[in-house]
C-alpha cells in the first residue's frame, strides 16, 4: 500500500477501533492485552445496542442473565483496566487509500493509524411512534431470538412483511400462543417458500392491510391500536403483549462504504472466514459485516478475530 507523507508531529496509532458494542470492546481487551494500546472512539452511542435493552440471558457466563447497560459497563470496566483509552468521538470521513489511514471525526480531530477496526453496527429500524420508543425493552423489540423468550404463552405482534419478519414470526411461534402478522399491503414480500411457512403455521395469524398506530400501555406494551391502511379506521386490540419489530436494520457504515466493498443495504463485506477486508490494515467485526446472526456472542467473537488479525498484520509489517 501507498505511504501516506505526514505531518510533522503527527501521532500514529497502532490501531483504532470504531463503535463500543461488543464487537470494539472486545477487539479493544485483545489488543490491549496484546500492547497495543488502542484507541476506542465510542460513537454516540457508547456501550451500543445493548445499552438500550433490559434483561440479557443469553451471554455466556451470567447464570441469572445481566442487564444490558450492566454488561457493557463491565466490559468497559475489563478494557480500561489494560490501559484502553475511550474517547466519546466518532469518525464521520476517513481516508483509507494509504498508510497510516486518517480518520476525521465529530469533535473536529484528525486521527493516524496503522490499522483500523469498524465496529460500527447496525440499527434496527423503528416505526417511530413515541409510544414504541417509551415502550422499547418492555415489551416492544427488534430481535425475536434475543427477546422471544419473554413472551412464553401469550399473544405477540409482528410487524414487517419480508423474509426476516416471516421467520421472526415462525420463530415466535415456539413461545407465543399466537403471533398476529401485521401487513401493510395485500402480501408479503418474502420469498416463496417463508411465505408459505408462515401462512401455513396455524399459530400465525396474518393482518392485511394492517399497520400500527399507537402501542398501548404506560410501563409494558398492554395492547396495540392497529390501523387499516385502506379505510384509515382504528381498531383496540388489548389481548396483545408484545411487538416485534421487522422491518430492517441499517448499518452504521456510511464513513466507510466509498472505501470497501458493501452489499445494497450497505453491510460491508469482509473476507470469509477473518476478519480482514480488501484493505491491508483495515478489518471489520460485529453487526456491521453480519446481518444473519446479529447477536453480542457473535458479535464478541468477531471483535477477538478483528484483534488477532490486526496483532498478525503489524506483526507481518515489522511489529509495532
Ligand atoms: C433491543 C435489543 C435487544 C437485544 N438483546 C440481545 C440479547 O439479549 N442477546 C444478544 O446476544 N444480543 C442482543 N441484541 C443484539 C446485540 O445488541 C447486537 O448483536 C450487538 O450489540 C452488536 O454488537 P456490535 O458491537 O457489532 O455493535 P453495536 O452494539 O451496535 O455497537 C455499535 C457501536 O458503534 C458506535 N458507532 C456507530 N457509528 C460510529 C462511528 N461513525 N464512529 C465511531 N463509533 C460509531 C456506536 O456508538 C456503538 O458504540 C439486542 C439488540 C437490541 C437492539
Amino acid at each position: 500500500m501507498t505511504s501516506r507523507t505526514l505531518p510533522a508531529g503527527a501521532v500514529v496509532e497502532n490501531v483504532v477501533i470504531c463503535g463500543s458494542g461488543p464487537a470494539g470492546l472486545t477487539a479493544a481487551l485483545y489488543t490491549a492485552r496484546a500492547n497495543l494500546g488502542p484507541l476506542v472512539l465510542e460513537g454516540m452511542q457508547p456501550g451500543g445496542q445493548l445499552t438500550i435493552t433490559t434483561d440479557v440471558e443469553n451471554f455466556p457466563g451470567f447464570a441469572h442473565g445481566i442487564m444490558g447497560p450492566e454488561l457493557m459497563e463491565t466490559m468497559r470496566a475489563q478494557v480500561s483496566r489494560f490501559g484502553t483509552r475511550l474517547e466519546l468521538d466518532e469518525v464521520v470521513r476517513c481516508e483509507l487509500d494509504a498508510s497510516p489511514f486518517v480518520l476525521h471525526t465529530s469533535n473536529g480531530n484528525t486521527i493516524y493509524t496503522r490499522t483500523l477496526v469498524i465496529a460500527t453496527g447496525a440499527s434496527a429500524k423503528y416505526l417511530g411512534l413515541p409510544s414504541e420508543t417509551r415502550l422499547r425493552g418492555h415489551g416492544v423489540s427488534a430481535c425475536a431470538t434475543c427477546d422471544g423468550f419473554f413472551f412464553r404463552g401469550v399473544e405477540i405482534a409482528v410487524v414487517g412483511g419480508g423474509d426476516s419478519a416471516c421467520e421472526e414470526a415462525n420463530f415466535l411461534t415456539k413461545f407465543a400462543s399466537t403471533v398476529h402478522l401485521l401487513v401493510r399491503r395485500d402480501s408479503l414480500r418474502a420469498s416463496k417458500i417463508m411465505q408459505q411457512r408462515a401462512l401455513q403455521n396455524p399459530k400465525i395469524k396474518v393482518h392485511w392491510f394492517t399497520e400500527v398506530a399507537e402501542v398501548l400501555g404506560e410501563k409494558e406494551v398492554e395492547g396495540l391500536r392497529v390501523r387499516d391502511t385502506r379505510t384509515g379506521a382504528e381498531t383496540a386490540w388489548s389481548n396483545v403483549k408484545g411487538l416485534f419489530l421487522a422491518i430492517g436494520h441499517q448499518p452504521n457504515s456510511a464513513p466507510f462504504v466509498q472505501w470497501l466493498p458493501h452489499d445494497e443495504v450497505g453491510y460491508l463485506l469482509g473476507e470469509a472466514g477473518s476478519a480482514r477486508t480488501q484493505i491491508p490494515g483495515v478489518f471489520v467485526a460485529g453487526d456491521i459485516q453480519d446481518k444473519v446472526y446479529r447477536q453480542a456472542i457473535t458479535a464478541a467473537g468477531s471483535g477477538c478475530m478483528a484483534a488477532i488479525d490486526v496483532e498478525r498484520w503489524l506483526e507481518s509489517q515489522g511489529g509495532h
